[in-house]
């Protein structure tokens, strides 16, 4: 009997793997066509100065318009492209668009904020990222002094060796360097020493645990010093709360990107906040919880 009810088990496990192995198929797909169709598209989320809320800089972030589940977001395809080989053609578009997005705000008199470029491990392990960024900068006329790199530390010690020249080759190119989700990977200090990085940002995972939580107030307070001390700048990402706002406030962090003050958006909704910086003198602001 318990053998039965083991073959059962056996049973449904493969028919769920083997229906889970179909979807990663049919995903694959579809995902190879919308590449070839370029059905992407950037939402952007500001990051903000901590004190003052003014938008320092925008993320890109890649959403996929499906042409009938939708908007699909990178939690749901960015893992499937790194594994199945397609993730440099994504981000080449990416790279591509953000680009174009900065030659269009220059030509609509929109002064273009920076704008931060999430490059994943795989995609940073290819040597086609550089010819990609110059490519694309150079049909767009865009400076490297435009953009910032947010890699993790997963990327970059995958092989610390060769991501220090790549680091070096970027910052020629006027590129600045962000460390993402920092604190989720492992790096160790004396190599984030090395790595000759503009911005941390500090893994929303820390943040929301702010300002109750001594282990996190601890852990974001050490990683604020040790980037200041290095000459980084920090950013905390997913602030929420305004408790969470002026708890980092109070800790001297620079940056901060989240809900409080602005959700990742579509163009056109980001451009309204923008041109506040273009017409009036002050640098935008933004207040109160944003539309999504
Ligand atoms: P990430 O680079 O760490 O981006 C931050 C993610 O946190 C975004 O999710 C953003 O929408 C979300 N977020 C921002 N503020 C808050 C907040 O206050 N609360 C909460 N709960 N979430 C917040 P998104 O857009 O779904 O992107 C997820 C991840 O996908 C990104 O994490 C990044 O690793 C990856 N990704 C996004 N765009 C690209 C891309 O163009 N290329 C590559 N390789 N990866 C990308
Ligand atoms: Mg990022
Ligand atoms: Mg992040
Ligand atoms: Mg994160």
């Amino acid at each position: 009997e318990a053998k039965a009810a083991g073959k059962n088990r056996f049973h449904f496990h493969t028919e769920v793997a083997a229906r889970e192995a179909a979807r990663q198929f049919e995903l694959e797909a579809q995902l190879r066509l919308a590449i070839a169709r370029e059905e992407f598209e950037l939402h952007y989320q500001p990051k903000l100065g901590v004190d003052d809320r003014a938008v320092t800089a925008v993320e890109a972030l890649v959403r996929w318009r499906h042409p009938n589940r939708g908007l699909v977001m990178p939690g749901e395809f960015i893992a499937l492209a790194e594994d199945r080989g397609l993730i440099v053609a994504i981000g080449r578009l990416v790279i591509k668009m953000a680009c174009r997005q900065i030659a269009a705000w220059r030509r609509q008199g929109i002064e273009p904020p920076c704008v931060a470029i999430n490059v994943s491990a795989k995609q940073f392990a290819d040597d086609v990222l550089l010819a990609d960024l110059t490519a694309a900068m150079t049909e767009s006329s865009v400076g490297g002094g435009e953009l910032v790199v947010e890699l993790t530390e997963t990327a970059l010690m995958a092989d610390p060796e060769r991501a220090t020249g790549v680091l070096e080759a970027l910052r020629r190119l006027g590129v600045r360097i962000a460390i993402d989700d920092f604190g989720t990977g492992y790096s160790s200090l004396s190599y984030l020493k090395r790595f000759p990085a503009d911005e941390v940002k500090i893994d929303r995972s820390f943040v929301d645990g702010l300002p109750e939580d001594p282990d996190d107030l601890a852990i974001t307070q050490a990683v604020i010093a040790m980037a200041h001390s290095l000459g980084m700048k920090v950013v905390a990402e997913g602030v929420e709360t305004e408790a969470q706002r002026s708890a980092l406030a109070a800790m001297g962090c620079d940056q901060m990107q989240g809900y409080l003050l602005g959700r990742p958006m579509p163009v056109e909704d980001l451009v309204g906040r923008l041109s506040k910086a273009v017409h009036g003198a002050v640098a935008p602001v933004l207040d109160g919880p944003s539309v999504h």
